[in-house]
Protein backbone atom coordinates (compact mmCIF):
# COMPACT_ATOMS: atom_id res chain seq x y z
CA UNK A 1 0.00 0.00 0.00
CA UNK A 2 1.47 3.40 -0.63
CA UNK A 3 1.56 6.34 1.42
CA UNK A 4 -1.77 8.10 2.02
CA UNK A 5 -1.80 11.71 1.09
CA UNK A 6 -4.84 13.83 1.78
CA UNK A 7 -7.22 14.84 3.96
CA UNK A 8 -4.85 14.54 7.21
CA UNK A 9 -5.89 16.70 10.21
CA UNK A 10 -3.11 18.17 12.22
CA UNK A 11 -2.62 15.74 15.08
CA UNK A 12 -2.66 17.51 18.58
CA UNK A 13 -1.93 16.76 22.30
CA UNK A 14 -3.06 13.22 23.08
CA UNK A 15 -3.15 12.09 19.51
CA UNK A 16 -1.10 8.79 19.17
CA UNK A 17 0.82 10.66 16.29
CA UNK A 18 1.43 13.39 18.07
CA UNK A 19 2.46 11.32 21.08
CA UNK A 20 4.48 8.90 19.31
CA UNK A 21 6.99 11.99 17.84
CA UNK A 22 6.43 13.75 21.09
CA UNK A 23 8.01 10.71 22.39
CA UNK A 24 11.24 10.82 20.15
CA UNK A 25 11.96 14.32 19.81
CA UNK A 26 9.96 16.00 22.67
CA UNK A 27 6.62 17.96 22.53
CA UNK A 28 8.68 20.98 22.56
CA UNK A 29 10.28 20.37 19.13
CA UNK A 30 6.48 19.84 17.80
CA UNK A 31 4.83 22.36 15.23
CA UNK A 32 1.05 21.45 14.89
CA UNK A 33 -1.15 24.73 15.55
CA UNK A 34 -2.62 25.96 12.59
CA UNK A 35 -0.63 29.44 13.47
CA UNK A 36 2.66 27.90 13.73
CA UNK A 37 2.24 25.53 10.38
CA UNK A 38 1.32 28.77 8.12
CA UNK A 39 5.54 29.18 7.78
CA UNK A 40 5.62 25.66 6.44
CA UNK A 41 2.68 25.43 4.03
CA UNK A 42 4.96 27.58 1.38
CA UNK A 43 7.57 27.70 -0.25
CA UNK A 44 9.47 30.63 -1.30
CA UNK A 45 7.91 31.04 -4.88
CA UNK A 46 4.39 30.63 -3.29
CA UNK A 47 3.97 26.58 -3.60
CA UNK A 48 1.43 25.77 -0.95
CA UNK A 49 0.34 22.66 0.66
CA UNK A 50 -0.43 22.49 4.65
CA UNK A 51 1.28 19.21 6.73
CA UNK A 52 0.09 17.36 9.25
CA UNK A 53 2.98 18.14 11.87
CA UNK A 54 5.62 19.42 11.72
CA UNK A 55 8.64 17.88 13.83
CA UNK A 56 12.33 19.43 14.72
CA UNK A 57 14.62 15.96 15.40
CA UNK A 58 18.25 16.73 17.07
CA UNK A 59 19.85 13.47 16.00
CA UNK A 60 20.15 11.48 13.25
CA UNK A 61 18.50 8.89 15.70
CA UNK A 62 15.68 11.05 15.87
CA UNK A 63 15.20 10.85 12.12
CA UNK A 64 15.59 6.97 12.00
CA UNK A 65 12.78 6.65 14.42
CA UNK A 66 10.20 9.19 13.05
CA UNK A 67 11.33 7.84 9.26
CA UNK A 68 10.26 4.39 10.87
CA UNK A 69 7.21 5.42 12.55
CA UNK A 70 6.31 7.04 9.39
CA UNK A 71 7.18 4.03 7.10
CA UNK A 72 5.00 2.30 9.83
CA UNK A 73 2.10 4.19 9.40
CA UNK A 74 2.73 5.18 5.76
CA UNK A 75 2.69 8.80 6.39
CA UNK A 76 4.37 10.98 3.97
CA UNK A 77 7.96 12.05 5.47
CA UNK A 78 9.19 15.64 3.91
CA UNK A 79 12.85 16.48 4.71
CA UNK A 80 13.00 20.67 4.63
CA UNK A 81 15.60 22.56 5.21
CA UNK A 82 14.87 26.72 5.19
CA UNK A 83 11.90 25.95 2.58
CA UNK A 84 13.83 28.51 0.26
CA UNK A 85 13.01 25.64 -2.73
CA UNK A 86 10.87 27.83 -5.60
CA UNK A 87 9.13 24.57 -7.27
CA UNK A 88 7.16 23.37 -4.43
CA UNK A 89 9.71 20.58 -3.53
CA UNK A 90 9.36 21.73 0.20
CA UNK A 91 5.85 21.56 0.56
CA UNK A 92 3.34 18.32 0.78
CA UNK A 93 -0.25 18.33 2.09
CA UNK A 94 -0.58 16.12 5.27
CA UNK A 95 2.90 15.33 5.63
CA UNK A 96 4.99 14.68 8.86
CA UNK A 97 7.88 17.71 7.63
CA UNK A 98 11.43 17.34 9.41
CA UNK A 99 12.39 20.87 9.81
CA UNK A 100 16.26 19.70 9.69
CA UNK A 101 17.49 23.34 11.39
CA UNK A 102 18.75 21.69 14.80
CA UNK A 103 21.18 19.84 13.32
CA UNK A 104 23.87 22.58 12.42
CA UNK A 105 26.93 21.77 13.64
CA UNK A 106 30.39 21.69 12.06
CA UNK A 107 31.65 18.24 12.65
CA UNK A 108 35.13 18.37 11.51
CA UNK A 109 36.67 20.22 9.42
CA UNK A 110 39.94 18.64 7.80
CA UNK A 111 42.55 20.78 6.42
CA UNK A 112 45.19 18.29 4.83
CA UNK A 113 42.35 16.11 3.63
CA UNK A 114 40.26 19.31 2.91
CA UNK A 115 37.03 18.46 3.90
CA UNK A 116 34.45 19.78 6.15
CA UNK A 117 32.00 17.41 7.80
CA UNK A 118 29.11 18.90 8.88
CA UNK A 119 25.56 18.43 9.79
CA UNK A 120 22.55 18.70 7.43
CA UNK A 121 20.90 21.42 9.05
CA UNK A 122 23.66 23.96 9.30
CA UNK A 123 22.83 27.08 6.69
CA UNK A 124 25.52 27.35 3.79
CA UNK A 125 26.67 30.86 5.19
CA UNK A 126 27.77 29.84 9.10
CA UNK A 127 29.39 26.89 7.11
CA UNK A 128 31.93 29.39 5.27
CA UNK A 129 32.30 31.36 8.47
CA UNK A 130 33.21 28.64 10.43
CA UNK A 131 35.47 27.79 7.24
CA UNK A 132 36.96 31.24 7.15
CA UNK A 133 38.54 30.43 10.38
CA UNK A 134 41.03 28.19 8.67
CA UNK A 135 41.26 29.97 5.87
CA UNK A 136 39.36 27.59 3.33
CA UNK A 137 35.70 27.83 1.72
CA UNK A 138 32.95 25.84 0.05
CA UNK A 139 32.85 27.39 -3.44
CA UNK A 140 28.82 27.31 -3.98
CA UNK A 141 27.12 30.09 -3.35
CA UNK A 142 23.45 30.63 -4.12
CA UNK A 143 22.19 33.98 -3.43
CA UNK A 144 19.88 32.30 -0.47
CA UNK A 145 23.16 31.18 1.23
CA UNK A 146 22.29 32.89 4.22
CA UNK A 147 19.01 30.67 5.04
CA UNK A 148 19.50 27.45 2.89
CA UNK A 149 21.21 25.12 4.39
CA UNK A 150 23.37 21.63 3.34
CA UNK A 151 20.88 18.95 2.88
CA UNK A 152 18.54 21.70 0.90
CA UNK A 153 21.55 22.67 -1.22
CA UNK A 154 22.23 19.02 -1.72
CA UNK A 155 19.04 17.46 -2.35
CA UNK A 156 18.51 20.28 -5.01
CA UNK A 157 22.04 20.49 -6.37
CA UNK A 158 22.29 23.71 -6.15
CA UNK A 159 24.40 26.60 -8.23
CA UNK A 160 25.16 30.14 -7.80
CA UNK A 161 27.49 32.93 -8.51
CA UNK A 162 30.91 31.52 -8.52
CA UNK A 163 29.72 27.79 -10.42
CA UNK A 164 30.80 29.36 -13.23
CA UNK A 165 34.20 28.70 -12.35
CA UNK A 166 33.76 25.91 -9.52
CA UNK A 167 30.63 24.22 -10.23
CA UNK A 168 27.67 23.61 -8.60
CA UNK A 169 26.64 21.36 -5.25
CA UNK A 170 27.26 17.84 -7.06
CA UNK A 171 30.89 18.91 -7.77
CA UNK A 172 31.96 19.10 -4.13
CA UNK A 173 30.15 16.31 -2.76
CA UNK A 174 32.56 13.74 -0.80
CA UNK A 175 30.38 11.78 1.07
CA UNK A 176 26.49 11.04 3.00
CA UNK A 177 24.71 10.20 5.75
CA UNK A 178 21.07 9.10 4.35
CA UNK A 179 18.43 7.91 6.26
CA UNK A 180 16.55 5.60 4.18
CA UNK A 181 12.54 5.48 3.34
CA UNK A 182 12.78 2.06 5.51
CA UNK A 183 14.36 3.47 8.48
CA UNK A 184 17.88 1.86 8.02
CA UNK A 185 20.66 4.64 8.08
CA UNK A 186 23.33 4.74 5.49
CA UNK A 187 26.95 5.79 4.46
CA UNK A 188 27.64 6.72 0.62
CA UNK A 189 31.10 7.63 -0.22
CA UNK A 190 33.97 7.95 1.58
CA UNK A 191 35.73 11.45 2.68
CA UNK A 192 38.68 10.72 -0.27
CA UNK A 193 40.22 12.72 -3.07
CA UNK A 194 39.55 9.71 -5.64
CA UNK A 195 37.28 6.61 -5.07
CA UNK A 196 36.07 4.40 -7.45
CA UNK A 197 34.50 1.80 -5.41
CA UNK A 198 30.63 1.20 -6.47
CA UNK A 199 27.78 2.43 -7.86
CA UNK A 200 27.57 6.59 -7.22
CA UNK A 201 25.07 6.93 -4.97
CA UNK A 202 26.47 10.27 -3.75
CA UNK A 203 25.50 11.65 -7.02
CA UNK A 204 22.10 9.72 -6.98
CA UNK A 205 21.30 12.06 -3.51
CA UNK A 206 22.88 14.91 -5.12
CA UNK A 207 19.63 16.75 -6.80
CA UNK A 208 16.86 13.80 -5.32
CA UNK A 209 14.81 16.73 -3.68
CA UNK A 210 14.26 15.02 -0.58
CA UNK A 211 12.29 12.03 -2.62
CA UNK A 212 15.16 9.40 -1.99
CA UNK A 213 15.81 9.71 1.95
CA UNK A 214 16.73 12.11 4.52
CA UNK A 215 20.42 13.45 4.74
CA UNK A 216 21.83 13.62 7.88
CA UNK A 217 25.33 14.94 7.16
CA UNK A 218 27.46 15.69 4.46
CA UNK A 219 31.06 15.86 3.88
CA UNK A 220 32.14 18.34 1.35
CA UNK A 221 35.21 19.51 -0.43
CA UNK A 222 36.67 22.88 0.66
CA UNK A 223 39.90 24.75 -0.87
CA UNK A 224 41.78 27.69 0.60
CA UNK A 225 40.40 31.19 -0.12
CA UNK A 226 42.46 32.78 -3.04
CA UNK A 227 45.29 34.43 -2.32
CA UNK A 228 45.01 37.34 -5.02
CA UNK A 229 41.55 37.98 -5.40
CA UNK A 230 40.25 38.74 -8.88
CA UNK A 231 38.98 41.89 -10.70
CA UNK A 232 35.64 42.98 -10.85
CA UNK A 233 34.05 44.15 -14.20
CA UNK A 234 30.79 46.37 -14.70
CA UNK A 235 29.95 46.33 -18.43
CA UNK A 236 26.86 47.57 -20.76
CA UNK A 237 25.81 46.79 -23.83
CA UNK A 238 23.47 48.63 -26.21
CA UNK A 239 21.90 45.01 -27.63
CA UNK A 240 21.90 41.64 -26.83
CA UNK A 241 23.63 40.11 -29.85
CA UNK A 242 26.88 42.27 -28.98
CA UNK A 243 26.62 40.98 -25.36
CA UNK A 244 25.99 37.22 -26.11
CA UNK A 245 29.25 37.62 -28.90
CA UNK A 246 31.27 39.03 -26.10
CA UNK A 247 30.13 36.48 -23.74
CA UNK A 248 30.94 33.44 -26.46
CA UNK A 249 33.76 34.68 -27.20
CA UNK A 250 35.45 34.99 -24.02
CA UNK A 251 34.82 31.45 -23.45
CA UNK A 252 36.27 30.53 -26.48
CA UNK A 253 39.55 32.47 -25.94
CA UNK A 254 39.97 30.07 -22.61
CA UNK A 255 40.05 32.96 -20.25
CA UNK A 256 37.96 31.09 -17.21
CA UNK A 257 35.99 33.75 -15.50
CA UNK A 258 35.12 33.78 -11.47
CA UNK A 259 31.90 35.21 -11.92
CA UNK A 260 29.90 36.14 -15.17
CA UNK A 261 26.36 37.11 -14.66
CA UNK A 262 23.34 39.34 -16.68
CA UNK A 263 21.09 40.98 -16.18
CA UNK A 264 18.50 43.41 -18.68
CA UNK A 265 17.84 47.01 -18.83
CA UNK A 266 13.78 46.32 -17.29
CA UNK A 267 15.59 44.82 -14.00
CA UNK A 268 18.46 47.68 -13.82
CA UNK A 269 15.29 50.02 -13.86
CA UNK A 270 14.03 48.18 -10.81
CA UNK A 271 17.11 48.22 -8.67
CA UNK A 272 17.27 51.88 -9.54
CA UNK A 273 13.66 52.32 -8.35
CA UNK A 274 13.84 50.13 -5.73
CA UNK A 275 17.19 50.49 -4.06
CA UNK A 276 17.87 54.32 -5.18
CA UNK A 277 20.63 53.49 -7.42
CA UNK A 278 21.84 55.03 -10.50
CA UNK A 279 22.88 52.66 -12.73
CA UNK A 280 23.41 53.11 -16.27
CA UNK A 281 20.01 51.20 -17.83
CA UNK A 282 21.34 49.89 -20.66
CA UNK A 283 19.83 47.17 -23.05
CA UNK A 284 22.57 44.68 -21.60
CA UNK A 285 24.66 44.91 -18.37
CA UNK A 286 27.00 42.01 -17.18
CA UNK A 287 29.12 41.75 -14.25
CA UNK A 288 32.40 39.88 -14.39
CA UNK A 289 34.98 38.51 -12.50
CA UNK A 290 38.64 38.52 -14.07
CA UNK A 291 42.24 37.14 -12.85
CA UNK A 292 44.29 39.95 -13.07
CA UNK A 293 46.74 38.43 -15.94
CA UNK A 294 43.70 38.20 -18.11
CA UNK A 295 42.35 41.76 -18.07
CA UNK A 296 43.52 43.23 -20.60
CA UNK A 297 42.87 40.05 -23.19
CA UNK A 298 39.05 40.19 -21.72
CA UNK A 299 38.67 44.07 -21.88
CA UNK A 300 40.28 43.76 -25.34
CA UNK A 301 37.30 41.38 -26.40
CA UNK A 302 34.62 43.19 -24.41
CA UNK A 303 35.25 46.43 -26.25
CA UNK A 304 35.88 44.80 -29.55
CA UNK A 305 32.32 43.40 -29.42
CA UNK A 306 30.98 46.83 -28.94
CA UNK A 307 30.78 46.85 -24.96
CA UNK A 308 29.80 51.17 -24.66
CA UNK A 309 31.00 50.74 -21.26
CA UNK A 310 33.77 48.96 -19.35
CA UNK A 311 34.24 49.91 -15.83
CA UNK A 312 36.68 48.07 -13.07
CA UNK A 313 35.30 48.63 -9.35
CA UNK A 314 38.44 51.29 -7.75
CA UNK A 315 38.13 49.17 -4.21
CA UNK A 316 36.35 46.69 -2.58
CA UNK A 317 33.56 48.90 -1.30
CA UNK A 318 32.76 49.32 -5.73
CA UNK A 319 33.25 45.69 -6.07
CA UNK A 320 30.12 44.86 -3.31
CA UNK A 321 28.31 47.26 -5.17
CA UNK A 322 29.08 45.46 -8.14
CA UNK A 323 28.23 42.13 -6.54
CA UNK A 324 24.94 43.67 -5.41
CA UNK A 325 23.45 45.00 -8.42
CA UNK A 326 23.41 40.95 -9.71
CA UNK A 327 22.69 39.94 -5.60
CA UNK A 328 19.47 42.48 -5.06
CA UNK A 329 17.72 41.69 -8.55
CA UNK A 330 15.33 39.61 -7.65
CA UNK A 331 13.88 41.43 -4.17
CA UNK A 332 14.55 44.52 -6.12
CA UNK A 333 11.91 42.85 -8.55
CA UNK A 334 9.69 42.07 -6.37
CA UNK A 335 9.97 45.40 -5.07
CA UNK A 336 7.25 46.12 -8.34
CA UNK A 337 4.56 44.71 -6.29
CA UNK A 338 3.50 42.26 -8.84
CA UNK A 339 3.19 38.31 -8.49
CA UNK A 340 6.49 37.03 -9.31
CA UNK A 341 7.45 33.56 -11.26
CA UNK A 342 11.52 32.75 -11.13
CA UNK A 343 12.36 30.64 -14.27
CA UNK A 344 15.56 28.44 -14.26
CA UNK A 345 16.86 27.63 -18.07
CA UNK A 346 19.53 26.29 -19.22
CA UNK A 347 20.41 26.93 -22.72
CA UNK A 348 24.11 25.65 -24.54
CA UNK A 349 26.14 29.56 -23.99
CA UNK A 350 26.31 29.95 -27.78
CA UNK A 351 22.76 29.82 -27.71
CA UNK A 352 22.33 32.44 -24.92
CA UNK A 353 21.82 35.44 -27.33
CA UNK A 354 18.57 34.23 -29.49
CA UNK A 355 17.34 32.40 -26.30
CA UNK A 356 17.40 36.01 -24.17
CA UNK A 357 15.74 37.58 -27.62
CA UNK A 358 13.29 34.94 -27.79
CA UNK A 359 12.23 35.98 -24.41
CA UNK A 360 10.95 38.75 -25.40
CA UNK A 361 8.96 37.50 -28.36
CA UNK A 362 7.42 35.69 -26.50
CA UNK A 363 6.56 38.01 -23.61
CA UNK A 364 5.56 40.47 -26.56
CA UNK A 365 3.56 37.60 -27.79
CA UNK A 366 1.94 36.71 -24.65
CA UNK A 367 1.33 40.21 -23.03
CA UNK A 368 3.37 39.83 -20.41
CA UNK A 369 6.33 41.31 -18.69
CA UNK A 370 9.42 39.33 -18.54
CA UNK A 371 12.23 40.58 -17.05
CA UNK A 372 16.19 38.19 -17.40
CA UNK A 373 19.23 38.20 -15.20
CA UNK A 374 21.46 35.11 -14.68
CA UNK A 375 24.18 32.89 -14.93
CA UNK A 376 26.49 34.02 -18.16
CA UNK A 377 29.19 31.92 -18.41
CA UNK A 378 26.86 28.75 -17.65
CA UNK A 379 24.34 29.87 -19.96
CA UNK A 380 21.75 29.86 -17.05
CA UNK A 381 18.26 32.05 -17.49
CA UNK A 382 16.45 33.16 -14.78
CA UNK A 383 13.34 35.21 -16.63
CA UNK A 384 11.29 36.55 -13.98
CA UNK A 385 7.42 36.67 -15.22
CA UNK A 386 5.42 39.32 -13.66
CA UNK A 387 1.93 38.78 -13.53
CA UNK A 388 -1.28 40.21 -11.45
CA UNK A 389 -2.66 37.19 -8.84
CA UNK A 390 -6.26 38.27 -9.31
CA UNK A 391 -6.54 38.68 -12.76
CA UNK A 392 -7.04 35.31 -14.74
CA UNK A 393 -6.27 35.92 -18.16
CA UNK A 394 -2.70 37.64 -16.50
CA UNK A 395 -2.25 33.95 -14.62
CA UNK A 396 -2.78 31.93 -17.88
CA UNK A 397 -0.74 34.36 -19.89
CA UNK A 398 1.94 33.77 -17.01
CA UNK A 399 1.55 29.83 -17.02
CA UNK A 400 1.89 29.80 -20.92
CA UNK A 401 4.87 32.41 -21.19
CA UNK A 402 6.14 29.91 -18.29
CA UNK A 403 5.72 26.29 -20.81
CA UNK A 404 6.68 28.09 -23.86
CA UNK A 405 10.07 29.38 -22.31
CA UNK A 406 10.83 25.90 -20.92
CA UNK A 407 10.20 24.40 -24.19
CA UNK A 408 12.16 26.55 -26.12
CA UNK A 409 15.17 25.92 -24.03
CA UNK A 410 14.46 22.17 -24.37
CA UNK A 411 13.97 22.59 -28.36
CA UNK A 412 17.95 24.46 -28.40
CA UNK A 413 19.06 21.39 -26.54
CA UNK A 414 18.79 23.59 -22.84
CA UNK A 415 17.47 22.04 -19.54
CA UNK A 416 14.41 23.44 -18.08
CA UNK A 417 16.40 23.76 -14.72
CA UNK A 418 20.38 24.22 -13.90
CA UNK A 419 19.66 24.97 -10.46
CA UNK A 420 16.32 25.65 -8.59
CA UNK A 421 15.07 21.66 -9.93
CA UNK A 422 11.57 20.59 -10.64
CA UNK A 423 9.10 19.74 -7.39
CA UNK A 424 5.98 19.61 -8.71
CA UNK A 425 6.12 22.74 -10.77
CA UNK A 426 8.26 20.92 -13.75
CA UNK A 427 7.27 17.44 -13.72
CA UNK A 428 5.13 17.35 -16.80
CA UNK A 429 8.26 19.43 -18.48
CA UNK A 430 11.02 17.09 -17.23
CA UNK A 431 9.55 14.18 -19.01
CA UNK A 432 9.30 16.41 -22.10
CA UNK A 433 12.78 16.80 -21.80
CA UNK A 434 13.55 13.49 -21.03
CA UNK A 435 11.40 12.62 -24.50
CA UNK A 436 13.14 15.29 -26.70
CA UNK A 437 16.66 14.56 -25.31
CA UNK A 438 16.36 10.38 -26.05
CA UNK A 439 16.00 10.22 -22.08
CA UNK A 440 12.84 8.26 -21.95
CA UNK A 441 14.71 5.35 -21.17
CA UNK A 442 16.67 6.99 -18.65
CA UNK A 443 13.30 8.49 -16.96
CA UNK A 444 11.83 4.96 -16.93
CA UNK A 445 14.74 3.65 -14.80
CA UNK A 446 14.96 7.15 -12.29
CA UNK A 447 10.96 6.09 -11.50
CA UNK A 448 12.53 1.88 -10.89
CA UNK A 449 15.44 3.39 -8.69
CA UNK A 450 12.67 5.70 -6.57
CA UNK A 451 10.65 2.14 -6.08
CA UNK A 452 13.80 0.31 -4.97
CA UNK A 453 14.65 3.04 -2.35
CA UNK A 454 10.86 3.96 -1.58
CA UNK A 455 8.60 1.23 -2.14
CA UNK A 456 5.78 2.36 -0.11
CA UNK A 457 5.84 5.92 -1.37
CA UNK A 458 6.64 7.83 1.60
CA UNK A 459 9.91 9.87 0.89
CA UNK A 460 7.91 13.45 -0.43
CA UNK A 461 5.75 11.53 -2.75
CA UNK A 462 4.12 12.93 -5.63
CA UNK A 463 6.79 15.12 -7.08
CA UNK A 464 9.80 15.29 -9.20
CA UNK A 465 10.69 11.77 -11.06
CA UNK A 466 7.69 10.10 -9.41
CA UNK A 467 5.40 12.68 -10.96
CA UNK A 468 7.09 12.92 -14.70
C1 LIG B 1 15.99 34.66 -2.96
C2 LIG B 1 16.35 33.27 -3.41
C3 LIG B 1 17.52 33.08 -4.13
C4 LIG B 1 17.88 31.80 -4.56
N1 LIG B 1 19.04 31.66 -5.24
C5 LIG B 1 19.43 30.45 -5.65
C6 LIG B 1 20.66 30.29 -6.37
O1 LIG B 1 21.39 31.24 -6.61
N2 LIG B 1 21.00 29.04 -6.75
C7 LIG B 1 20.21 27.96 -6.48
O2 LIG B 1 20.57 26.86 -6.86
N3 LIG B 1 19.04 28.09 -5.81
C8 LIG B 1 18.63 29.28 -5.39
N4 LIG B 1 17.45 29.42 -4.70
C9 LIG B 1 16.62 28.22 -4.42
C10 LIG B 1 16.89 27.58 -3.02
O3 LIG B 1 17.30 28.55 -2.10
C11 LIG B 1 17.93 26.45 -3.08
O4 LIG B 1 17.43 25.36 -3.81
C12 LIG B 1 18.35 25.95 -1.68
O5 LIG B 1 19.49 25.15 -1.78
C13 LIG B 1 17.27 25.20 -0.93
O6 LIG B 1 17.73 25.02 0.40
P1 LIG B 1 16.69 24.90 1.63
O7 LIG B 1 17.49 24.56 2.84
O8 LIG B 1 15.86 26.11 1.71
O9 LIG B 1 15.85 23.64 1.17
P2 LIG B 1 14.26 23.47 1.18
O10 LIG B 1 13.65 24.48 0.29
O11 LIG B 1 13.78 23.35 2.55
O12 LIG B 1 14.15 22.05 0.48
C14 LIG B 1 14.47 21.90 -0.89
C15 LIG B 1 14.38 20.41 -1.26
O13 LIG B 1 15.39 19.71 -0.56
C16 LIG B 1 14.83 18.69 0.26
N5 LIG B 1 15.62 18.65 1.49
C17 LIG B 1 15.86 19.65 2.37
N6 LIG B 1 16.64 19.22 3.36
C18 LIG B 1 16.92 17.92 3.10
C19 LIG B 1 17.68 16.91 3.76
N7 LIG B 1 18.32 17.14 4.90
N8 LIG B 1 17.71 15.66 3.21
C20 LIG B 1 17.07 15.39 2.05
N9 LIG B 1 16.34 16.30 1.39
C21 LIG B 1 16.28 17.55 1.90
C22 LIG B 1 13.38 19.09 0.47
O14 LIG B 1 12.57 17.96 0.72
C23 LIG B 1 13.07 19.75 -0.85
O15 LIG B 1 12.73 18.79 -1.80
C24 LIG B 1 17.05 30.69 -4.28
C25 LIG B 1 15.87 30.89 -3.55
C26 LIG B 1 15.52 32.16 -3.12
C27 LIG B 1 14.24 32.33 -2.34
Amino acid sequence: MRAKRSGRRAPRSGDPLWGALAGISGAQNLVAEASRLEEYSEDMAGFRATPAIVVRPGSEDEVRRIVSLAGRRKIPVVPRGAGSSLTGASVSKGAVVLDMRRMDAVLKVDTVNWYVSAQAGITLEDLNKRLEKDGFFFPPDPASSSICTVGGAVAEGSGGLRCVKYGTVKDWVLSLRVVLPNGKVASFGEPLAKNRAGFDLVHLMVGSEGTLGVVTEACLKIIPIPAAKPKRLLLTFDDWRSASDAISQLKASKIMPHMFEFLDRETIQAINKNLSTSEDEAEATLIVDIEEPSLGAATEIFERNGARKVVMAKDANEEEAFYQIRSMAYLAIRGLGKAVQVEDIVVPVDRLGEYLMKVKEIAAKRGVKILVNGHAGDGNVHPVILYDEDDKKSRAAAFHAFEELCRYGISVGGSITGEHGVGTQKAKLLREQMKAHEGEEALRLMKEIKKVFDPEGIMNPGKYVEAA
